[in-house]
């Protein structure tokens, strides 16, 4: 049985990030759910998490995250960076006040809270960083410039966080999934099926599961599974490495 260990989680009123609360909560880990929308609460009470109520955007709000999980849970191991959003547009139309958003919430807010949570993982010599990137680490979609740019970065964060926190038992790893059934994909969903005069399942289908050899989306629980094990003392030789979960998309 694992050691119990206290957890950060962002971005977990729903889909990936609520799937890794729960999932941590059943290993019995003490976990701080964060995320803007008070929906968060109801979602972290059901799984027996702490969850406080923040804008990612806010460097303030990443810093106060930490400072909250170790007010009251005395520590922090676990880091889980999820919390993002998505754009479409092309790069000519694409706004400067969207971009900057999401460089905030998805590169920028994983770093200072990676920064703020290091002295404690250092101190209790053992640590995991996991970053949610996603198959656009890897590859590009037109239309994201954006998103793409932000997990690539990501993964440069990942690989950097590895080379500084080897020496103190600091993992980081990143995960890469194609389209997992959220929210924020059913959103594109419905925009793509207006966009293209498609039908949902056209969409699905047709454009989102294009390159993928397996022909079906994602669960969030499966991407909890692997997060449940890249945090787990059998993976403390595991890190700055990139887990696809994205159905052979990068196979090709
Ligand atoms: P989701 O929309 O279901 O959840 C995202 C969460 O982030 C929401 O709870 C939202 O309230 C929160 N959030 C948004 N802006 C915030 C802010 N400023 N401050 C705090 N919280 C904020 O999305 P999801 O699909 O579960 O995505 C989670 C992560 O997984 C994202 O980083 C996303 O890029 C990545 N990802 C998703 C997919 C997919 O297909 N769904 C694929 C690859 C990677």
């Amino acid at each position: 049985n694992a050691i119990p260990r206290v957890a950060l989680v962002t971005g977990t009123s729903s889909g990936i990030g609520e799937a890794v609360v729960e999932q941590l909560c059943r290993l019995g880990h003490q976990v701080l759910a964060v995320d803007f929308n008070a929906d968060g609460q109801q979602k972290a009470d059901r799984a027996g998490a702490a969850f406080m109520q923040g804008d990612l955007t806010d460097p303030e709000a990443c810093r106060g995250a930490v400072a909250e999980a170790v007010k009251r849970f005395g520590h922090l191991d676990i880091l889980v960076n999820n919390a993002g959003i998505q754009h479409v547009d092309s790069i000519e139309a694409f706004p400067e006040a969207k971009w900057r958003h999401i460089i905030d919430l998805m590169l920028t807010a994983p770093f200072l809270l990676s920064q703020a949570a290091w002295p404690y993982m250092r101190k209790g010599g053992w640590g995991r960083i996991i970053n949610i990137a996603s198959v656009h680490a890897q590859v590009a979609s037109p239309g994201k410039a954006a998103y793409i740019s932000a997990k690539h970065g990501l993964i440069g964060l990942t690989k950097t966080a590895a080379l500084e926190g080897g020496g103190d038992g600091i993992t980081a790893n990143a995960i890469c999934p194609a389209y997992v059934r959220t929210p924020l994909v059913d959103n594109q969903i419905a925009d793509q099926a207006r966009m293209h005069g498609m039908e949902e399942q056209e969409v699905i289908e047709q454009i989102m599961l294009k390159n993928a050899a397996i022909k079906r989306l994602i669960d969030p629980s499966e991407v909890a599974s692997l997060v449940a094990y890249l945090v787990s003392d059998d993976a403390s030789a595991v890190t700055g490495s990139s887990w696809n979960i994205d159905l052979g998309w990068t196979a090709q």
